[in-house]
């Protein structure tokens, strides 16, 4: 069938930021800080994405154990959401309704003009360029006519709608595993730390109590009061940006967390009261699209610990793809990567300019989980730090890039110059 109606055009902002997770929140207060006419629309009743509404539990590291790679906006976020945590503190329990506020305050005080239950669902590119964005929302579909477009959802959703370039998973178009991340209570935490976990996985396996033998067990993470988030289980087989796919996984996550209730109540001590309190209402999902950029940030660059003339900025987490199935192979191919593979303190790696920007439009720019990088790389830098890292750069190309409508028009060393001046890392030759 044809469908055809005619929208109103309500918004044309310097910047559009699609998306409101940790990408997308420190894109847009970076883009307003620079005195940019922002809007941010985010699908959801909250900001913070996979952070928040999706119960991901805690933040990686910020630092290299030398320098904090992560610092400007994304370190002001992390300030506010767990004060009194060491800024170079390695893991940090998130609460998320405390980093639900944070995100609230810094969008609302930068000046960013922003709509919630607003998803995009369509856009038109005409010669190579994003000319309108149509949006759902509960008083029905409109048009958004933006100079800037900043592809924050973390799927791609804006360059796949455009019909943009992109890639998908591995040779076989498989991705990770996703996870629905939950929260528990009743954890006696003295009892916990004390706990041989991967003893009593083996031991529950043996006894048959999963579906799956799963040997990769992220686990519970402690909060306040015998809370816990959890990062736990994997769904197996997972199609990314497949509509049956998702609606499946969030049913088995719910499901298979059962089973997990009943392994850390009978074989892990110091959870013998654990209760399951609530599961995300978001599919925590690692991987899918990864645009097409002018650059693709490679494994080569990790092993190199690249540095680029056009960075923005630096990171250093580990290559972190999950296993692909439970076979004592993929245990091992996850324990040579992750395990194996891990940076000396003061090692990192440069993040491009090129790798934000899509190499099928001239006025986009995009950050976060669906930037430009192959899987391995895709793998360190989706972490929220890598998110903030790329946001911030983003936003601020994006509000340098409003005056002449062209996303490549935007000089790198400027660019690492107001960054630095913004608070973001630098390394020392591109201050
Ligand atoms: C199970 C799991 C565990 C993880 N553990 C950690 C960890 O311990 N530490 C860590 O630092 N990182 C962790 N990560 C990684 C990290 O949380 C995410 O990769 C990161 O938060 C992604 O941020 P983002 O802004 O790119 O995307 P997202 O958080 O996915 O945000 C995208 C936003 O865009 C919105 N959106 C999507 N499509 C549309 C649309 N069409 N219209 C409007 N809005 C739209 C979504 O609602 C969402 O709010 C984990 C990830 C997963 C899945």
């Amino acid at each position: 069938m044809l469908y055809s109606r005619r929208l109103d055009v309500r918004y044309t902002p310097d910047v559009l930021v699609v998306g409101g997770g940790a990408a997308g929140v420190t894109a847009s207060a970076a883009a307003a800080r620079m005195g940019r006419n922002v809007l941010l629309c985010e699908s959801g009743g909250c900001f913070g994405g996979v952070g928040t509404t999706g119960l991901v539990p805690s933040f990686a590291t910020f630092s290299d154990r030398e320098n904090l790679l992560c610092s400007g906006i994304g370190l002001e976020i992390r300030r506010a959401a767990c004060p009194g945590v060491p800024d170079d503190q390695a893991w940090t329990s998130i609460e998320p309704e405390l980093l639900k506020r944070v995100y609230d305050d810094i969008v609302t005080e930068a000046g960013v003009d922003f709509l919630f239950f607003t998803k995009l669902c369509d856009v038109i590119a005409i010669d190579g360029r994003i000319d309108t964005c149509v949006f759902t929302s509960p008083e029905g579909m409109f048009a958004v006519r933006p100079k800037i477009v900043i592809d924050c959802t973390g799927d791609g959703e804006v360059i796949a709608l455009a019909g943009g370039e992109f890639e998908l998973g591995d040779e076989n178009g498989d991705v990770m595993p996703s996870t629905l991340c939950s929260q528990w209570t009743g954890v006696n935490y003295d009892e916990y730390r004390k706990a041989n976990v991967p003893e009593a996985l083996e031991k529950a396996i043996a006894d048959g109590i999963f579906t799956h033998e799963d040997r990769h067990l992220t686990g519970l993470n402690p909060r306040a009061n015998g809370i816990c988030g959890g990062n736990i289980g994997h769904i197996f087989g997972f199609r990314a940006a497949d509509n049956r796919s998702m609606t499946d996984a969030m049913v088995w996550g719910r499901k298979s967390l059962l089973e997990y209730q009943r392994f850390y109540r009978e074989y892990v001590r110091g959870c013998e009261n654990i209760t399951l309190t609530g599961t995300a209402n978001m599919l925590g999902i690692r991987e899918s699209r990864r645009i097409l950029c002018d650059y693709t940030l490679a494994f080569k660059d990790f092993m190199r610990r690249m540095d680029f003339r056009d960075e923005i900025g630096r990171y250093c987490y580990p290559i972190d793809i999950h296993i692909m199935n439970t076979s004592a192979e993929e245990m091992n191919r996850f324990n040579q990567e992750y395990r194996g593979l891990k940076y000396a303190a003061g090692e990192s790696y440069g993040i491009p300019l090129r790798a934000l920007i899509p190499k099928s439009f001239t006025n986009a720019f995009t950050a976060g989980r669906c930037m430009g990088a192959d899987r391995q790389m895709e793998a360190s830098v989706r972490v929220m730090p890598g998110c903030y890292i790329t946001g911030q750069a983003a936003g601020t190309a994006a509000a340098m890039a409003v005056t002449s409508g062209e996303a490549r028009s935007v000089r790198a060393s400027d660019l690492q110059k107001i960054l630095y001046r913004e608070g973001a890392y630098m390394r020392k030759e591109l201050r």
